[in-house]
């Protein structure tokens, strides 16, 4: 199995949770599931684009010339007055454009003779200061398509168009099963032969990155039963995560303990470093994903697979991080055979072009390589040896940046 076949079997078992109402302020992070048609055409009416005064044109055609402000229209108040030769009326940025109005000019570009009386020295273009109404976007046109993940100035682009309730995908409900007998979650001294539980709060974090709903962190002990309860007690969960266990070792009990419980064994192993030995299947209509316990594996299987997952579940259309060329500012030993997941630093050179290193050594234990990296860099599996200056695929890690 490769990693594009894992994804595609993993993506024809999911299923699209159903959407739900909630408050537009609320939906950062979200899957809209509806296309936003604005109410109303953007901007609204015809509008000044700048502080000055409204005058017909006929009024421009010889300068300077001075005219009698008859009114004044702050934004939101309508205008009443109509315009007339001779006279003009003093108007706000967003100041609605009265009627027989020619052009707005700026009030820069005037002097105020007395309380009454402007002089004009300049014409501005006709419609140069005016703001159209629809300019932006037209009444009823759809503003925001369906399978979009929300960002801020989706937020405002919603409420622009009149809402303030959206439909979204329900998040996935997400339990998390974190094993190994040596994990040890408590403050103070780590006692002899123990480490320090990575996958608990970091696999949680990934979760809520992708805005799923972490239900339940559970860290089981290495044994039947540990596992199982741990297993049994997740059952409701839309996904189950699993760290550790999944491998050939004498203790890895994940996998007999699934299919004791009812799994359907999807897949085992994927031909991938780090994470080869992921498991992936259902147990009735929960997805499991046995992720191998290294911190590094389990936390580039998560993005890998997991995240595009969550995202597929509640109706996002683009699920994958898209890749991007770089070239390499090192060359990076790799037999042929498994697809590699580099953990590496992507930096945009004077001209544009990415060039990208990797973090140092990859073992997948050294959690430091990817804690420093902003990017995957994604080596197929016949490629071997890849030299400096040669172009590879990089697809940016979602919390970092390119430098
Ligand atoms: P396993 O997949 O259970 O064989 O674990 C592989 C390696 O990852 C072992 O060295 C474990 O100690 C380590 N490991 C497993 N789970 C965690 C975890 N939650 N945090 C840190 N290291 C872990
Ligand atoms: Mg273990």
């Amino acid at each position: 199995m490769t990693p594009s076949q894992a994804l595609q079997i993993i993506h024809s078992k999911t299923p699209l949770l159903p959407k739900v109402e909630i408050t537009l302020i609320s939906a950062l992070g979200r899957v809209l599931r509806e296309d936003i048609r604005t109410r109303e055409q953007i901007p609204p009416f015809d509008n000044s684009a700048m502080d000055g005064f409204a005058v017909i044109s006929d009024d421009l055609e010889l300068l300077p010339n001075d005219l009698a402000i008859i009114d004044e229209i702050p934004a939101g108040k309508v205008p009443e007055i109509p315009l007339e030769s001779g006279k003009c009326i003093r108007i706000m940025t967003g100041g609605q454009i009265p009627i027989n109005t020619g052009a707005v000019v700026p009030v820069e570009w005037t002097t105020q003779i007395n309380d009454t009386i402007i002089r004009i020295h300049q014409k501005p273009e006709e419609t140069t200061f005016i703001r159209r109404a629809s300019q932006d976007v037209r009444e009823k046109d759809i503003v925001v398509n369906s399978g979009i993940r929300i960002t801020p100035p989706i937020i405002g682009m919603i409420a622009t168009a009149g809402y303030q309730k959206v439909m979204v995908g329900r998040v996935p409900d997400v339990a998390l099963i974190v094993t190994g007998d040596e994990l040890y979650s408590e403050i103070g001294a780590l006692p002899p032969a123990r480490i320090r539980d990575t996958n608990g709060p970091g696999l949680s974090a990934q979760i809520m990155e992708v805005n799923g709903n972490v239900i339940g962190s559970i860290t089981a002990r290495d044994n039947k039963n540990s596992i199982s309860d741990a297993i049994i007690n997740s059952r409701d969960a839309d996904v189950i995560v699993m760290s550790g266990g999944v491998s050939v070792g004498e203790y890895d009990f994940v996998k007999g303990v699934l299919l004791e419980l009812g799994f359907e064994e999807v897949f085992w192993r994927v031909r991938q470093r780090p994470g080869g030995p992921m498991l992936f299947g259902m147990l009735e209509s929960t997805l499991v994903f046995g992720l191998p316990g290294n911190p590094v594996s389990a936390s580039v299987c998560f993005q890998q697979y997991v995240r595009p997952t969550l995202l597929k579940l509640m109706g996002g259309h683009q699920i994958h991080s898209p890749k991007y060329k770089a070239y390499l500012a090192e060359s990076i030993q790799k037999k042929s055979g498994l697809h590699h997941f580099v953990r590496g630093i992507a930096e945009s050179q004077e001209d544009g072009a990415l060039i990208v290193h990797t973090t140092g050594p990859q073992a997948s234990n050294l959690y430091s390589s990817l804690q420093h990296a902003n990017c995957l860099i994604h080596l197929e599996e016949d490629v071997i040896n890849p030299s400096k200056g040669d172009p590879v695929l990089v697809s940016r890690l979602p919390w970092a940046m390119f430098e």
